[in-house]
């Protein structure tokens, strides 16, 4: 109790940095969002921008939401990307180009003080389903996130597995068929273009050229460029064949890499978020008839697959806790 006396009044200011919009929560040491802003995010601005702009809506809630009455802990950032973490600076950031190289830890801490931490965000997504989620007192997990592509987080001993120049745990980029379809990264047959929005998306589009999307196609207006994986989803829910066979596909290409996920990291708990995995019902069947199929005996069966809890608020949640951690809480 005497820990909860102390933190009284105390609060921690978790951001999502993602490729379109910016979350900004201020959340309690305990994991509770006292409030929530949301922000466009324009990816084709120049670093210098996008971050200036991010420190002046940072001060205006500084100064409006947390005012006297809270003391601020610390400020944690999750961003799409890899990041070098000695640094704090951006080493690679395909969805928004202008942060590439860019020192963003230092340029914040110049014009804000308070302690600040940065992580990837689906590390972050992976940190905040362990500290109030799917993943809460698991210490051996994995986060995947399904997003427009696919990310993950995997946590070893309660630690984030950053790798040598912080960009481990790229399970989007996994191959899964090395004949397959080209990928965001120059690759081919990759997780994500299986596993993701954009990868449904191609899917259904397949179906379409085949004459077998008549359904989705409908729900598009008739216009191929309109197709998306909601379309899908909404295809697949009333029933149509044609889009559940594409989230049956998703699921087993999505379960090959969640047997490789168990045999390396042979994780207690993998959870699986991101809006991709809104159609957590028809692909989950035949995600986890692959695990069971090709994982190894002994890993299998300690695993358990579960869906994320947090939603859209998991990356300002991991965020938060990636603060409170690096205070030494
Ligand atoms: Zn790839």
């Amino acid at each position: 109790m005497r820990f909860r006396g102390l933190m009284m009044g105390r609060v921690l200011v978790g951001i999502d940095l993602g490729g379109t919009n910016v979350r900004i929560g201020i959340i309690t040491p305990t994991g509770r969002i006292l409030k929530k802003e949301e922000y466009a995010l324009d990816p084709s601005q120049g670093g210098l921008k996008i971050v200036e702009e991010l420190v002046s809506n940072l001060k205006n809630i500084l100064r409006k939401r947390i005012g006297r009455s809270n003391q601020l802990l610390g400020i944690g950032i999750g961003i799409a990307g890899a990041i070098d973490m000695k640094r704090g600076r951006m080493v690679l950031s395909p969805n928004i180009p202008g942060l590439n190289g860019f020192g963003i830890r230092e340029f914040i801490k110049k014009r804000i003080s308070s302690p600040l931490a940065i992580e990837n965000d689906a590390n972050a997504f992976a940190l905040g389903e362990g500290w109030v989620g799917a993943a809460k007192g698991s210490n051996d997990y994995c986060g995947i996130t399904l997003g427009t592509g696919v990310g993950g987080g995997i946590v070893i001993n309660g630690e984030i597995l950053h790798g040598s120049r912080g960009m481990a745990s790229e399970v989007g980029h996994m191959v899964i068929d090395p004949e397959g379809p080209l990928c965001g990264c120059g690759g081919k047959g990759c997780l994500e273009v299986y596993a993701s929005a954009t990868g449904i998306r191609r899917m259904a589009l397949e179906a379409i050229e085949k004459g077998e999307g008549g359904e989705i196609l409908k729900r598009a207006g008739g216009k191929v460029e309109e197709v998306t994986s909601e379309k899908v989803f909404e295809a697949a829910r009333s029933g149509d064949k044609a889009a559940q066979k594409i989230f049956n596909e998703m699921g087993r290409f999505l379960g090959l890499g969640l047997v490789n996920v168990i045999h390396l990291f042979d994780p207690e708990k993998i959870v699986i978020g991101g809006k991709a995995s809104r159609a957590w019902d028809f692909f989950i069947k035949a995600t986890l008839g692959v695990v069971m199929e090709r994982a190894i005996e002994g890993s299998r069966e300690k695993v358990t697959i579960v869906r994320a809890k947090c939603g859209d608020d998991a990356g300002i949640l991991g965020a938060a806790y990636v603060s409170l951690k690096s205070l030494g809480h």
